[in-house]
């Protein structure tokens, strides 16, 4: 972002203006987390990932999303949410149906807990199974990247698979359950 060289595990900041993701030192990290920089152009990437064990996503739930991959992210931002999913060409937006959006959020409070523009909630459908997370919206880039990286022929192969399955056991591993207060 500044020019800084950063460390391997370096932060992001997203540019808003551009929808463009920027490598950032910590003090640029710190300057636009959240709280200081609410509504500013440059907006910190919180490093939290969260799933909510009480209420899974269903099969049924995924299906009525109509994403045609086995998994997609959302992202809020100022004019609503917008759905991507991982091709060999890129991420590539999904059309939602309004109605199926608004019955998974109103039974999903974990998709209301993500940062405009920041965080996405994803999703991966496999073996009769769906995985739903909030995440840091770097790592739906990540996805992509290796989505076109290791794709190939018409259903992208074993290989891809791999890489993915790596990539959710990462974020398996450093998800924390969603604390919501007791009703
Ligand atoms: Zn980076
Ligand atoms: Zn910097």
């Amino acid at each position: 972002m500044c020019g800084t060289p950063v460390a391997s595990g370096h932060g992001h900041v997203v540019d808003t203006g551009h929808r463009s993701l920027m490598c950032s030192c910590r003090a640029c990290f710190l300057l636009f987390t959240q709280d200081t920089a609410h509504r500013s152009r440059y907006r910190s990437v919180p490093e939290r990932y969260l799933w909510d064990p009480e209420r899974p996503v269903t099969g049924a739930e995924w299906e009525g999303l109509g994403i045609p991959v086995g998994s997609a992210f959302l992202l809020r931002g100022d004019t609503g949410v917008t759905a991507f999913y991982p091709s060999p060409a890129g991420a590539t937006e999904h059309q939602l149906d309004p109605g199926a959006w608004a019955e998974l959020a109103a039974g999903h409070p974990l998709l209301a807990v993500a940062e405009l523009d920041v965080e996405a909630i994803l999703f991966r459908s496999a073996e009769r199974r769906v995985d739903c997370f909030l995440v840091p919206i770097d790592v739906c880039y990540r996805l992509v990247g290796t989505v076109r990286l290791h794709w190939t022929g018409l259903d992208g192969g074993h290989q891809v698979r791999e890489h993915i399955d790596e990539l959710f056991a990462e974020i398996r591993d450093k998800a924390r359950p969603l604390i919501t207060k007791a009703r």
